[in-house]
């Protein structure tokens, strides 16, 4: 393996095409194990930190942060899977130990870091931030993991309780995400705003009761999701809101928002902003695989590494009904 080659996306720097490049295949230092990629989900956040607003990615980056795969190698002291296993990346570094890993927050580990590089043939990665696949679920599934754990940690967030009903403002892989775990643990109705007839079916397909065209007046929830990021859907999405209830940003808008203070407190409304998922949301979320076929729902194209580039400017143009998967070996649509 050691003169062997891979290809990998690249980020080269704002306003430039991504490059797929080859390289070396990554060594697996101590703790770690190399992976054959089995797939790559394309995140909203991908396009919105290659595109040179103020939260980018430094050029040089290898991308993919949403990916499973099989382990084929491991680096000293690796001894928690063995070659041939099938697992799911947690896309960081963390120890643990440290106060903010203890408070579930291991993307934000003071001794840790991001995890990228996924949209390769091969990745190097912690064993600690692998999770066993359950037989039985598709490889590509592996990638799913990632976003669908933000749905769990969103909920938890705003307390959510079994029996209450949510509004879900979108219908991408975000709104998919919340869905997944609002019908595991136990939601009462929900329903979804869009105007999209595509995403509106892989949202029936997860359980989605209701569905309001953007703008449509009804009555209001207790907790509203904003899963688009568009500039000014939150002020919009307090039109769903009930007093005393929750609003939960899961959009990554990457614009200013304009919240007037005095209108949420008058209905005392409270804001959150979770992102990623503890530990535990993770594994829970590569547990519920084994028993979710509505995912295949959320997958609209699988594109091998070459169509990445492209795949990215299509989906910068809004051109994609829910989420684009890399298959580093394959791809078909
Ligand atoms: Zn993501
Ligand atoms: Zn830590």
């Amino acid at each position: 393996m050691d003169a062997a080659r891979m290809q990998a996306v690249m980020f080269p720097g704002p306003g430039r095409p991504l490059a797929v490049v080859e390289l070396p295949v990554p060594r697996p230092g101590p703790g770690e194990v190399l992976l054959t990629v089995s797939a790559c989900g394309i995140c909203g956040s991908d396009l919105a930190m290659t595109a040179g607003g103020a939260f980018g990615y430094p050029p040089g980056r290898l991308l993919g942060h949403e990916f499973g795969g099989r382990v084929v190698a491991r680096g000293p002291g690796a001894t928690r899977f063995a070659p041939g296993q099938r697992v799911a990346c947690l896309p960081a570094r963390f120890c643990g130990n440290c106060e903010r890993c203890r408070a579930g927050r291991p993307l934000f580990c003071s001794a840790g870091g991001a995890v990228t590089g996924g949209m390769a043939e091969f990745a190097a990665v912690p064993e600690s931030s692998l999770f066993a696949l359950p037989d039985g679920v598709a490889d590509e599934a592996a990638a799913l993991a990632e976003p669908l754990a933000c749905g769990r940690k969103a909920l938890r967030t705003a307390a959510f309780a079994p029996g209450q009903d949510l509004t879900l403002v979108g219908a991408g892989s975000m709104a998919l995400a919340v869905l997944f775990w609002a019908r595991r643990l136990g939601a009462g109705r929900i329903r979804v705003i869009t105007g999209s007839p595509t995403r509106r079916a892989a949202a029936e397909a997860f359980g989605a009761d209701d569905f309001l065209e953007p703008g449509q007046p009804a009555p209001p929830d207790s907790l509203v999701v904003e899963c688009t990021g568009a500039a000014g859907a939150l002020e919009a999405a307090l039109q769903w809101l009930a007093p005393g209830g929750a609003l939960v940003s899961l959009g990554m808008g990457m614009a200013s928002e304009p919240l007037v203070p005095a209108a949420l407190a008058f209905r005392e409304i409270s804001l959150h902003f979770p992102v990623g998922y503890a530990v535990e949301d993770f594994a829970a979320t590569v547990r519920a695989l084994a028993a979710a076929p509505e995912v295949a729902a959320m997958v609209s194209e699988c594109v091998p590494l070459a169509a990445v580039p492209a795949a990215f400017e299509r989906l910068r143009r809004g051109q994609a009904r829910s989420k684009v998967l890399v298959v580093p070996r394959g791809g078909h649509s």
